[in-house]
């Protein structure tokens, strides 16, 4: 069995309040970890270390658990700089774009997929990430979903199905004809190619309605919910995610006092997506009175062509914590192990024992170098696992 220290560590995050300082960061100075066949088997002191085949000197580096992103949708192929200029520029965001990377989607063939993703996730990869769960929804056809899919296997364990993303033009004039594709044929084509099924549930998308249809029938096949809610306008989405035990529920700018309490009192979590709220020149998340209510907090890129082509979970945490009053420690958490929490799962976002060996050694002796030095990728050794 080979086993890995990694020693000398300036500051150690962990996540697990039951190590070190006993907070929720599971912080300890001065550390040393043991991975041994892909998982922790040992935290301490430096200077408890045991021996082991390989060891990484961190040179008093921090050392944080890999982040990971739980909301992107990296499987497209073209780009829409120019409706970003056009938001630059004083026009309002309201989703209309999405057909046009439907369009240039459909075209590309499987392999100009394959490899446009593989960079995506290799920028991701870099900047330390090291699980990513990523959507279909830009084919919205019965065989191109299934292709996309397959394509977001070739780099994630958690795959979402997004067909009902936006209505595609070919059915504009009979949604009703597009949902019975979506919950009918499409669905029993894409249940066992996804782990996960979601909706965007917002104006000038599908309606609550028509979301609680979709992920109803979703969840008889057995898949797991996730949910894009009140991104764009108040609505009644939360409520509905909360109604289905969905995993996540995503975007929540526009919230009412009800459905926090409601979230406060559920397992779903809110994934704040601020990349995009940038992106858009939008109102941000009240990231704070989430927080300040109890609720569990992810944050993910939402790396997509439209509203945010944002592939650096770093930046992410920069704006979450100069523009949503979130602390370094609240964003770094909600980047890892909140972002586990929003995909179930307990193996990743955090370095107790028993997980996952995916961590990332910082160019800087604090974690609150991510948010404090924004623009920089400080990410100088990204650890997975299971390579
Ligand atoms: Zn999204």
């Amino acid at each position: 069995m080979s086993a890995t220290l990694v020693r000398r560590v300036g500051e150690l995050t962990t996540n697990d309040p039951t190590l070190g300082d006993e907070t929720a960061m599971g912080r300890l100075c001065d550390a040393a970890f043991v991975v041994e066949e892909g998982r922790v088997v040992w935290v301490g002191s430096d200077a408890d270390a045991p021996d082991a085949d390989t060891v990484i000197d961190a040179e008093h580096a921090a050392v944080i658990p890999g982040f990971v992103d739980s909301h992107t949708h990296l499987v497209f192929a073209g780009e829409r700089s120019d409706e970003f200029e056009a938001r630059m520029q004083g026009l309002h965001y309201d989703g209309g774009g999405i057909t046009r990377t439907v369009s240039a989607t459909r075209a590309a063939s499987e392999s100009d997929l394959v490899s446009g993703t593989a960079r995506r996730v290799q920028q991701l990869h870099d900047g330390g990430v090291t699980t990513l769960e990523i959507k279909s929804g830009y084919e919205l056809t019965t065989d191109g979903e299934v292709r996309q899919l397959q394509v977001a296997a070739h780099f994630s364990n958690d795959v979402t199905w997004l067909g009902a993303h936006v209505v595609p033009d070919e059915f504009r004039h009979d949604r009703h004809a597009y949902l019975e594709l979506v919950t009918g044929p499409m669905l029993d084509a894409c249940a066992h190619h996804a782990q996960w099924a979601d909706v965007f549930c917002d104006r000038g998308a599908f309606s609550v309605d028509e979301a609680r249809h979709v992920l109803t029938r979703a969840k008889s096949l057995g898949l797991g919910l996730r949910l894009h809610a009140n991104q764009l306008a108040h609505g009644e989405a939360i409520a509905l995610a909360v109604e289905l035990d969905a995993a996540s529920v995503d975007h929540v700018t526009y919230v009412e006092d009800q459905d926090i309490d409601l979230l406060a009192a559920a397992s779903t979590v809110a994934t704040l997506l601020p990349g995009a709220e940038f992106s858009t020149r939008s109102p941000y998340s009240p990231a704070r009175r989430f927080l300040d209510a109890g609720v569990t907090v992810a944050l993910a890129t939402d790396c997509n062509p439209g509203s945010s082509y944002v592939t650096s979970m770093s930046f992410v945490i920069a704006l979450a914590v100069r523009d949503m009053m979130m602390s370094p420690d609240e964003a770094l958490w909600s980047a890892t192990k909140g972002g586990a929490q929003a995909l179930r799962r307990d193996d990743v976002g955090h370095l107790g024992f028993g997980a996952r060996g995916d961590f990332v050694i910082l160019d800087a002796p604090r974690a609150a170098h991510v948010a404090y030095r924004p623009g920089s990728n400080l990410a100088a050794r990204v650890e997975r696992a299971d390579r």
